[in-house]
């Protein structure tokens, strides 16, 4: 079967691997000189299979406020004249509640638990993939005892949700913490408490995404990629996809995949499908590291400042920020500055600071966070959009999932709760 992937950040990415794995003749179409130039490019590189708390929480109502006034708030919003904007805002807002928060974080563990599984065999069934990989562990750490204790429901709730047994999460007192990553020890005294959970990895989703489509290359000598092509409309007969409009032409296949990240919503509106994807902005560091024992081994995750840590080969990745400001890719200056600065806070002397590379990408987020994955009311169209902060961690899962579908097989992972409303996966 032919099959266009349209979009090569990691989502599509994993799609055409899996797909390509099942015989299919793939094309992957893009936008950008090369794969995962956008989004997959400098993100945070945790692989955060249990720790998939959706930013749509019930303690959004008391930060409310505080993000919206301060400057070095985490979060921040910028009004535009744009409905989806404001639709999104209230659609997410609404999904602040204990009950759509627990359902959402149960549907992730399970596609989180599912790639950290698919992970393990891609490591074994790819040896020569090359991307930084470690099974770091992860530390989620609290500066204030009240967001402690909702940590403490969190993983027991997720213990009592199953998932696997392998990821087991332990709470640790703030002495633990320090004991199990001495580079926190700046701040020991802030520091309440964390969350310890050893099976999380930690790894570059860019050189994860190329070094992929390297392997699909070799395996797969039909699969074709078009870069520098954009893609501007998807065309319709009547209820079928019938091919897709590029500035190469029209191209036509027997099934599409649409990964297209934030650009998803865009093209798939005059459809009729109104997918409920807006912009989080983020932002990344990456420096070198100038003292090996002032940089945390462990993922770190500073819950309250909403900021990740993961060291990667000889560098440090710090990542967060996520600004509701609108389509814009370019680097706030002043945005960058907060991130720096929290950096040098917790690890002064852990990485040369003259030698960062700055850089900002859009999640493709959902208000409740869930991805939406799988067949849409039009023939030959699949979804596989939407991941928002954890588009590396749940690539895996939902790219074998959907390439499942297409193959005709149930999904390896159940998709019950991604899938659009009405529509059986
Ligand atoms: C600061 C930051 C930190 C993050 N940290 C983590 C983390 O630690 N762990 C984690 O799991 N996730 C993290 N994420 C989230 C993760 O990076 C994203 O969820 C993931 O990259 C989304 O992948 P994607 O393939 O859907 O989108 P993208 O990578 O954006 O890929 C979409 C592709 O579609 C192409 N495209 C779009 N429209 C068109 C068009 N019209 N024509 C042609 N091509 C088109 C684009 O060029 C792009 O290459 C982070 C994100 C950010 C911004």
């Amino acid at each position: 079967m032919r099959v266009i992937v349209l979009g090569a950040g990691v989502v599509g990415i994993t799609t055409a691997y899996y797909l390509a794995r099942d015989g299919q003749q793939v094309t992957l179409v893009d936008r950008n000189q090369g794969a995962a130039l956008e989004a997959s490019y400098a993100n945070g590189g945790q692989l955060s299979y249990s720790y998939v708390v959706p930013l749509a929480d019930p303690g959004v109502w008391t930060k409310l406020a505080p993000w919206l006034l301060s400057p070095a708030s985490p979060v921040r919003f910028r009004p535009q004249l744009d409905p989806q904007q404001w639709r999104w805002c209230l659609r997410f807002l609404a999904a602040c509640t204990s009950a759509r928060s627990a359902e959402t974080t149960r549907h992730l563990l399970r596609l989180g638990h599912a790639s950290r599984r698919l992970m393990r065999e891609l490591l074994v069934q790819q040896p020569a993939l090359d991307f930084g990989y470690a099974n770091s562990g992860k530390l989620v750490v609290y500066r204030d005892t009240a967001a402690l204790n909702g940590a403490r429901r969190q993983v027991d709730f997720q213990s009592r949700s199953g998932g696997d047994p392998e990821c087991r999460q332990q709470v640790l007192d703030g002495a633990a913490c320090v004991a199990i990553e001495p580079a926190l020890d700046r701040i020991r005294r802030e520091i309440v408490g964390g969350v310890h959970t050893p099976s999380e990895d930690s790894a570059d989703c860019y050189r994860f995404s190329v070094g992929l489509l390297d392997r699909i290359r070799i395996a797969s000598p039909a699969l074709c990629c078009l870069f520098d092509t954009e893609i501007h409309r998807l065309r319709v007969r009547r209820s079928e996809i019938v091919g897709i409009d590029t500035s190469r032409g029209r191209l036509e296949a027997d099934a599409y995949v649409l990964a297209t990240g934030t650009d998803s919503a865009r093209l798939t509106r005059p459809l009729g499908l109104s997918l409920p994807i807006y912009p989080l902005k983020g932002y990344s560091l990456t420096a070198p590291i100038a003292d090996p024992g002032a940089v945390p081994t462990l993922s770190v995750t500073d819950f309250q400042r909403k900021m990740v840590y993961a060291r990667i080969d000889g560098r440090l990745r710090v990542a967060g920020i996520a600004d509701i400001t609108g389509y814009d890719r370019a680097i706030d200056p002043r945005r960058m500055a907060t991130l720096v600065a929290e950096a040098r806070a917790l690890f002064p002397g852990a990485v040369d600071y003259r030698q960062v590379e700055g850089w900002a990408g859009l999640r493709p987020a959902t208000p409740s966070g869930r991805p939406i994955l799988g067949r849409t009311a039009y023939d030959k169209l699949w979804l596989n959009v939407g991941h928002g902060a954890l588009g590396f961690t749940l690539s895996l899962a939902s790219g074998r999932a959907v390439a499942d579908l297409i193959g005709g097989r149930p999904p390896w992972v159940s998709l019950d709760g991604f899938t659009l409303p009405g529509v059986a996966p």
